[in-house]
Parts: C-alpha cells; structure tokens; sequence
C-alpha cells in the first residue's frame, strides 16, 4: 500500500470520486503499548470494534496477544491471521457447533456464560475438557456508558451463586466478567461493577481466578471528553486489589474502542450543498452509522490546498444511497464557505465504523490509503518519550 503523508496529501493527489478510509497504524500500535504498559493486568482486543486484518497484525506487533472473540467467523479470522494468539470466546451465548470448533480446532480454552445451559452446552461441546477457563458474566449497570450493554447478557446478582459454584466444578480456571457499556465515561462505571463482583464473591464463597473488567474504555469525540485512561486504570486496580481473591488471581481487560478509534478517519467528497446540509459520499450504511443512529458527533476538517479564514458553521450530513435515513444530524463544524468537490475528513471512525459497512445501494466498496500525520484527537499523545537529547541530564528522583 502506497503511504501518504497525510489525509490532505490524498485528498489533492488522488482526488477520490470515492470514500477513502484513511489508516493510521502507529496510532493504533501506540494505544496497543499504552494499554499493555500502563493496564495493571492483561489486555484482550475486542476483534468486533474492528476485524481488519491489517490491524489485528499491528496490535499484534505492538504487544497484544490476547483476542477477545465473539463469533466462530472471528475465531477462524483471528486464528488464520495470527496464528500464535490466544482467542477467548466472550460470547455469553454460542452455538454448540462454535464451541467445538473452538475448542478442538483453534485450541481456545476461555470460554463466558451467563446461563447453567450455556455451562452445560461447553462442557458437552468440549466433552468435559480438564483445561477450561471460564468466565462467569455478571449484569452491570451501563449508567455512566453512551451505550448500552446492560439488557441483554448478563447473570443476576442473585443467580450467579448457583452459575458460579457449577462453573467451578466444571473449570480449570473461573473467572468473572462484565461490560459496563460502551464508551464509559467515568471510571465509577468500573468500581460499581467490582463492587458487584465482591457480593457475587463473597455470595458464592468460591476461589475466583480471574477478573476481567471487560470494553467499554472511552476514545475522546466532540462533546465526549473523558477523564484521561490512567484514572480508570488506577480506580479498577484499587477495587481489584480489594478483592476477597487470591494473590495470584488475573485481572483482564477487553478493549475495543479505545485500541482502534484512532487507527482510522474517513475521507469523503461533498457531492451537493443545500443549505447547511451537505450531501457527502459515505453515510449511515458506509462507516457512520454510529454518526445517523446515535447520533455520534465525530471531528471533521475541511482539505483545501489553500488556507482557509471562513468562519465556522454548522452543518448535518446526507449520505449517498437513496434513503431518508442515510443522515447525519452533527452538528458538524466546518468552514461556512464549504461547497461541492470539497474533501473532509471525518476522524476518530477505527471503532465500529468500517466494522459496521455494507453495500447497500452499491456504495460503501472500500478503498484504503495510510498516512502517516496525527489522528484528529487522541488520548495518547503525550504517551511518546521527548526524543532524546544528549545535552539533557536526566534528574534522579
Ligand atoms: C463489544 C465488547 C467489548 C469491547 O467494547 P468497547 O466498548 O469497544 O471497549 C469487549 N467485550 C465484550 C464482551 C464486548 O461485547
């Protein structure tokens, strides 16, 4: 693949009639050492934020080597592609086929559930394998999260003894596990839900071996600042380290968002003007889904050659296939002279954009460029080391 400079070196040189997802590699590998740094425990990829090949290759390099799976489709992508992973099928409801061919084919071990059949489905798709882990799901509250993730997985508080004690027998390893939502915006989301790991603990009076604090990490969109990450890494170690476990218990965590939100933006063309309603080509049914139907604001920069001293304004989106739906409301801020044959850029789309794509209405068949300038946000950053100077004297503490 051809690398650019930058999302405004493609824009003028190719001149796209097409969507162009832009990627940014160094950005994902970037919150892959991040979170395997500064995670006080493991860090599993959650593959359905975004199955690229090419980026299950890069947070493989960067020090990921746990993969959270969902589905056998994502089972065999991430076996084929990185051979030496280790997959952990977090579903809490599979299909008995799936469990089989996990476990006998692709050497997956770690299984979730949060039902005595879904138990009794493993251990018959697994013949009573000796070496299971397995990991109880507890419903949390998604309160603190911009999606939820509460309804439909889950085991009540007051169910998980009698799931917890049967999975105990069953396992080589038992873990508990949760989801506080999507793009939790406080680390309270976290210690909430340890909170309700201790009950389930101490309610059950079973040996616990792993925790793992599941997604939910938040990227930064316009209107959804978090607090930076280490809060949330500091808050989840103090509530762990409080837990009624053993001293060599794990704790786990499976982002997805905040490993991938960066590694990709979108470029797209203004196709018509009509007002402040822009009719762009890519849409609810391309990468923006999260943009039409949660009404998801994502950053956009205008790529002109020359600069530009227009004000900004706000405008909302139109995406290319025929339906009414395909709209984005924003607002997105943009300079108020923007017109058609202008490129924008709309950032941050790495998680649940290019994921989400179809081809509906014969749009949204992705072309892909790799540039090498910043993402438009990032809660990484600061994270490099200041390149070294040898006239500076490092200071010991
Ligand atoms: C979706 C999902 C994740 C990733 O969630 P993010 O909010 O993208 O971090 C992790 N674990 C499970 C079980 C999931 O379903």
């Amino acid at each position: 693949m051809y690398k650019h400079h930058s999302a405004l070196g493609v824009a003028l040189s190719l001149k796209p009639a097409a969507p162009v997802t832009l990627i940014r590699p160094q950005a994902a590998a970037r919150a892959a050492r991040y979170f395997s740094t500064k995670f006080p425990g493991r860090s599993l990829y959650a593959v359905k934020a975004n199955p690229s090949p090419a980026l299950l290759e890069t947070l493989w390099a960067a020090g990921t080597t746990h993969f959270d799976v969902a589905s056998i489709a994502e089972v065999r992508l991430v076996a084929r592609t990185l051979p030496r992973a280790k997959l952990c099928f977090m579903h809490p409801v599979k299909a008995e086929e799936a469990i089989r061919e996990a476990y006998f084919k692709h050497g997956v071990r770690t299984f979730s559930l949060d039902s005595m059949e879904e138990l009794d489905k493993i251990v018959r798709a697994t013949q009573a394998a000796p070496d299971l882990e397995l990991c109880v799901r507890l419903r949390v509250s998604s309160e603190h999260s911009k999606l939820s993730l509460a309804s439909k997985f889950g085991c009540e508080l007051g169910d998980a003894r009698e799931l917890l004690q049967a999975a105990r027998q069953a396992a080589d390893a038992l873990g508990i596990c949760f989801h506080v939502g999507s793009q939790a915006m406080s680390p309270h989301a976290y210690v909430q839900a340890i909170e309700r790991v201790r009950a389930a603990i101490v309610d059950a009076s079973v040996t616990v071996d792993i925790v793992d604090v599941g997604g939910g990490f938040p990227s930064t969109y316009p209107g959804m600042e978090p607090p930076p990450l280490e809060h949330y890494f500091s808050a989840i170690h103090r509530a762990f380290e409080s837990l009624p476990i053993s001293y060599s218990a794990e704790l786990w965590c499976e982002p997805g968002r905040a490993l991938c939100a960066e590694y990709s933006s979108l470029l797209v063309r203004v196709e018509k003007r009509r007002g402040n309603e822009l009719f762009i080509n890519d849409g609810a049914y391309g990468a923006l889904f999260d943009a039409a139907h949660l009404g998801w604001r994502f950053p956009v920069q205008l790529l002109r050659a020359e600069a530009n001293e227009a004000d900004q304004d706000a405008f909302s989106f139109y995406g290319p296939t025929c339906d009414d739906m395909d709209h984005m409301a924003g607002p997105f801020m943009l300079p108020a002279d923007v017109r058609a044959g202008d490129y924008i850029e709309i950032g941050m789309l790495g998680a649940y954009g290019n994921a989400m794509r179809t081809e509906f209405n014969g749009f949204g068949v992705e072309s892909i460029a790799q540039v090498a300038d910043e993402p438009m946000a990032s809660l990484y950053r600061e994270e490099e080391p200041a390149p070294r100077r040898s006239n500076v004297v490092q200071l010991r503490r």
